[in-house]
């Protein structure tokens, strides 16, 4: 184990000079299997406390009257959640993609052309009844329907392939029927997409929607 220690001094200003305490020290410690460990050792803290950072490192604080060897056993006996955790966040770091104001407004006027005819048409080709379509530019979710049938979309609809808008659409016209994701609302909708639901609901889950760069 190989160890290097800083001291960390935080400044309080006092009148009429300046007054100095130690609050905590961290010292980086490169374990064999855990890899880099920030230990700090401080007085603001009564527990050892156990972090994964996003750049992977741990982190590890304590009181002063723990000693750093027994505090890095405590790591050591989380190891496992440790590996789950950073799996974790490295299966979370995707990138989201961006575009740029105008691309959003062509995604909107594309919507604005697609999106209101499309819904006519699939309801009027199964028999659904909605009252109103609000167009949107969720990034949290590709449309909703309300309690009144008023469905929404998104205009982040238009990034995707034609066959997957239109499961969109369906998803939600089925909601006009059933306001929830019960058994019925998913025989419904897989009904509807010759048995393909899970297929391309998987299809779905790889478009990330883009932010919009401001
Ligand atoms: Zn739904």
């Amino acid at each position: 184990m190989w160890c290097a220690s800083r001291e960390i001094i935080n400044k309080h200003r006092r009148h009429p000079t300046f007054q100095f305490s130690v609050v905590h020290i961290m010292a980086i410690v490169k374990h064999p299997t855990l890899g880099v460990i920030e230990c700090v050792r401080s007085l603001r803290t009564r527990s050892i406390r156990l972090s994964v950072h996003p750049n992977k490192n741990i982190r590890l604080t304590y009181p002063f009257f723990v000693r750093q060897k027994d505090a890095i056993a405590f790591a050591e006996s989380k190891s496992e959640w440790i590996l789950k955790t950073r799996k974790r966040l490295e299966e979370r770091r995707i990138t989201i993609p961006t575009i740029n104001r105008a691309t959003a407004k062509d995604l909107l006027n594309e919507a604005r052309n697609y999106l209101p005819t499309t819904l006519a048409r699939l309801a009027k080709e199964h028999n659904f009844h909605y009252t109103s379509l609000r167009i949107t530019s969720a990034r949290t979710r590709w449309g909703s329907c309300s309690g009144k049938n008023g469905i929404a979309l998104s205009i982040f609809i238009m990034i995707l392939p034609e066959h997957l808008r239109e499961f969109i659409i369906l998803h939600e016209l089925c909601h006009t029927r059933f306001h929830d994701h019960s058994a019925e609302f998913h025989a419904l909708l897989d009904s509807l997409v010759g048995g393909k639901e899970k297929t391309l609901n998987k299809e779905l889950r790889a478009y990330v929607i883009p932010r919009i760069l401001e």
